[in-house]
Formats: C-alpha cells, structure tokens, sequence
C-alpha cells in the first residue's frame, strides 16, 4: 500500500483521513474530481496531493479492474 501523508505539505491541512475514502470510490469508477469535491478538497494544493498519488495506485487499479 502506498503510504499516504497525514497533512498536505503545502496548507498543513489534515487529508490523511480521507485517503481510504477517496481511493475506494475512484477504485469503483468514479472521477477524482467528482471524489474530491464531495469530500470538501478545494485546495489546488490538496487535490495535488491525491491526484499525485493516485498515478502511483494507477497500475493497482487497472488491475483490480481488470480481475
Ligand atoms: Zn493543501
């Protein structure tokens, strides 16, 4: 599993919380950004932080997808 920060690096504010939420409905089909303003990330910097580690699960859930 990818490790996920706590805090983004950039605002201090607290996203760690929101990480499992978020890669579980994008995992099911839905758009990061659909994901992200649901959960309240309006923050460019924020959202950053999960679009960017979202490339690094990419490979993970292409494959879940595919099984
Ligand atoms: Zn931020």
């Amino acid at each position: 599993m990818v490790i996920f920060p706590v805090r983004c690096f950039t605002c201090g504010s607290v996203i760690g919380d929101k990480w499992e939420y978020f890669v579980n409905e994008v995992k099911k089909g839905r758009s990061m950004k659909e994901v992200l303003d649901e959960l309240g990330i309006k923050r460019y910097c924020c959202r950053r932080m999960f679009i960017s580690h979202v490339d690094l699960i990419d490979e993970l859930v292409r494959y879940s997808r595919k099984v």
